[in-house]
């Protein structure tokens, strides 16, 4: 395996974007050079906002915010509790229980005791750490609710549970108009974003894919179907199985399901087993647990895959598909959340309602490279317009500038 690159500096995005790109942000940067920016969210590793953090801290820090990243804290029982508040709050029947809430309540106390909140700006990613805000009075100037999630048809008892505290944020951050709420507060529209340098998504050479892809005892002469996903329902990992089983009938392939878990996430060990037990007797699905850091092997899997699947039934934005998109492998996609804006349905890739729907992607794309090839390059070139780390830097200091003129609707930047 080749070692990893150094880490890359604005700079190098240059390349990708054009040197106009990274004018921009240092025109903006300029304006909030210096503000300190605390961002908490509630997990290291695992799924979309700890990737997106990893980069956008030390970029947003080169480009002179004084940025930090904190993790709050929670035991088993809180993020059984937030797990239960995120599917309720994606629309999902859960059982909350007075008890819940309490739990809640206490763990948000907890670590207001132990966190330390100064800055300028305060980021609270998604529902975990929403009722921090409680500190408001006494701590940072600036209070942004960053909602990961599509709250557009929440279980009322979980919205109006966590509303009191949402309402006081200075403003909210939603990844897509369609996941917001009417609000007493300022929105902002701001859509997640892969970083292209990144070691899950740099360039690999031929053979460093073929390489991973054995050591997965993965045939890289054969078609790959794949999926990376944590071990969620959700994510319908189940439903991939069934698409596979169904479209395997006519044409030869492998399935790949990758994914590790989050620590937010109690819920994986469980459906890991449901998809281990699914796929048992078929010698060509590989159900890979994957440690987490394992952005090479992840990068190198898409790479060497024919078609990914993200086949949700309900996702946020979901990162896995720009990654795969930016590698110009097309992706089958459930219609739902994010990934109906990532993947243009008969252009990047297919969007399916059903297992069924996902099988007759799979066999049009398995039976027609020239499609497959041509998907890709427009994949690609999506990403590259709309779903880079720099233009969520952008947008990030665009808001933050924004805060800081609450009342302009023209800011100018000299
Ligand atoms: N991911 C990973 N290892 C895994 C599974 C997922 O690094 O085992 C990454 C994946 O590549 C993507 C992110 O975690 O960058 C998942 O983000 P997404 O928005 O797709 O879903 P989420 O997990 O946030 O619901």
């Amino acid at each position: 395996m080749e070692s990893p690159k150094p880490v890359p500096c604005l700079a190098d995005y240059g390349d990708v974007v054009g040197p106009e790109v990274i004018e921009e942000i240092r025109v903006l940067a300029r304006r909030v050079e210096g503000r300190r920016m605390q961002n908490i969210n509630s997990t290291p590793v695992g799924g979309g906002v700890a990737e997106i953090l990893t980069r956008l801290v030390p970029l947003l820090n080169e480009v002179g915010v004084q940025a930090r990243w904190d993790v709050m804290r929670g035991d088993n029982a809180f993020f059984a509790v937030t797990k239960a508040f995120h599917n309720a709050l994606h629309g999902n029947k859960e059982t909350i229980t007075d008890q819940m809430l309490d739990v809640f309540r206490a763990t948000t106390a907890m670590n207001l005791q132990h966190l330390d909140l100064g800055d300028d700006v305060i980021w609270i990613h998604d529902p975990q750490p929403a009722g921090l805000v409680d500190k408001r009075d006494q701590a940072g100037r600036k209070w942004v609710w960053r909602c990961h999630i599509d709250v557009s048809a929440p279980d009322p008892r979980v919205w109006n549970f966590l509303e009191p505290w949402i309402r006081r944020y200075d403003a909210s951050i939603f990844s897509m108009p369609e996941f917001a709420r009417q609000l007493s507060i300022p929105q902002f529209m701001v859509t997640p974003s892969i970083d292209p340098l990144a070691e899950k998504n740099r360039e690999l050479g031929a053979l460093e894919i073929t390489a991973v892809l054995e050591k997965y005892g993965i045939d890289p002469q054969r078609p790959v179907l794949t999926q990376i996903s944590r071990f969620d329902r959700l994510k319908d990992p189940l439903g991939v199985i069934k698409s596979y089983q169904l479209v395997k009938r006519r044409h030869d392939c492998q399935l790949v399901l990758a994914g590790g878990g989050a620590t937010d996430d109690p819920e994986g060990a469980e459906v890991l087993a449901e998809v281990q037990k699914a796929a048992a007797d078929d010698r060509d699905i590989k159900v890979l647990l994957l440690p987490p850091f394992s952005d090479y092997e992840i990068n190198a899997l898409v790479r060497g895959s024919t078609i990914v699947f993200q086949k949700s039934i309900r996702e946020g934005f979901g990162l896995t598909v720009s990654e795969a998109l930016w590698k110009g492998v097309p992706v089958i996609g459930g219609a739902v959340g994010g990934i109906r804006v990532q993947v243009i349905d008969g252009v990047t890739g297919f969007l399916v309602h059903s297992p069924e729907g996902g099988a007759r992607a799979a066999a049009r794309l398995l039976e027609d490279a020239e499609l497959r090839r041509h998907m890709g390059e427009n994949g690609r070139s999506h990403v590259r317009q709309n779903f880079l780390i720099t233009r969520h830097l952008k947008d990030y200091l665009l808001v933050m500038l924004a805060l800081e003129y609450p009342e302009d609707d023209v800011v100018t930047l000299q």
